[in-house]
């Protein structure tokens, strides 16, 4: 039978800025398969839990009953606000929240939510319905362990913090239009927000981060973009003769 590239279901997890959602969206496009970013979707929900002033501890009910009951389309990546990279277009209720979903009030209470076991099994299971008919490239933290522990292939991404810090920073940049300037404070702020956000993801009941044992590790510190994705790209060319 005819291979076909199109109907792989490759997962990239690894922890947060580790590269996994630019190099997903561009292996994508040269591949021909769709793109999911799975980290919008529980930033979608966090967007609800903060528009509706909802606390964890004393109301987590109201932010399930939200996230079973809202709808959530992922549309392909785009440019916001002229930035080089392009980030997964997101329609939660209707309207567009694409850049709300990366402000700092979401990426500080995302985990938090996360770790509410029956947010992930709304979203596992989304995620598991664009996954099923093959064909796409989903990048998260469960991704090869929970969403598709048989995916055809499995990568996870890791990088330091400090390296993973800096290039938040210059993606938050370009989302709110500002220039490029990072300084000593900011970048250590961030690799905070992001190894408290790691630790958090890691220690977690429910699906934490972690690399499933079939995943194929790839350290990222001193790897141009298009050098991890000549790697997944000629791992997703073998993978292909293997099924
Ligand atoms: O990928 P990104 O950094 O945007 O993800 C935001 C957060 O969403 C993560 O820190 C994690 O808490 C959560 N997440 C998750 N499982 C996934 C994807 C993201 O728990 N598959």
């Amino acid at each position: 039978m005819e291979k076909d590239l199109t109907k792989l279901v490759i997962a990239i997890d690894g922890p947060a800025g580790s590269g996994k959602s630019t190099v997903g969206r561009i292996i994508a496009e040269k591949l021909g398969l769709t793109y999911i970013d799975t980290g919008a979707m529980y930033r979608a929900v966090t967007l609800l839990k903060i528009r509706n002033n909802i606390s964890l501890e004393k109301n987590p009910d109201k932010l399930i009953e939200l996230t079973n009951s809202m709808n959530l389309e992922l549309l392909p990546a785009e440019s916001i606000n002229g930035s080089s990279d392009k980030f997964q277009k997101v329609i939660l209720n209707g309207i567009e929240v694409s850049k709300e979903i990366r402000s700092k009030e979401v990426s500080q209470s995302v985990s938090e939510v996360s770790a509410i076991p029956e947010v992930r099994t709304k979203l596992v299971s989304l995620q598991q319905k664009m996954g099923e008919a093959g064909g796409v490239i989903m990048d998260g933290r469960d991704i090869g362990t929970t969403v598709f522990p048989k995916a055809n292939l499995k990568i996870f991404l890791v990088a330091s913090s400090e390296e993973r810090a800096k290039r938040r920073l210059k993606q938050e940049a370009q989302i709110q239009s500002n220039a490029i300037n990072i300084n000593e404070e900011d970048l250590k702020s961030v690799q905070k927000e992001i190894e408290r956000r790691d630790e958090i993801d890691r220690n977690r009941k429910v699906s934490p981060l972690r690399q499933a044992e079939d995943a194929i590790l790839i350290q990222t510190d001193k790897l141009s973009i298009d050098e991890v994705v000549q790697e997944i790209e000629s791992l997703s060319k073998k993978t292909l003769t293997k099924i």
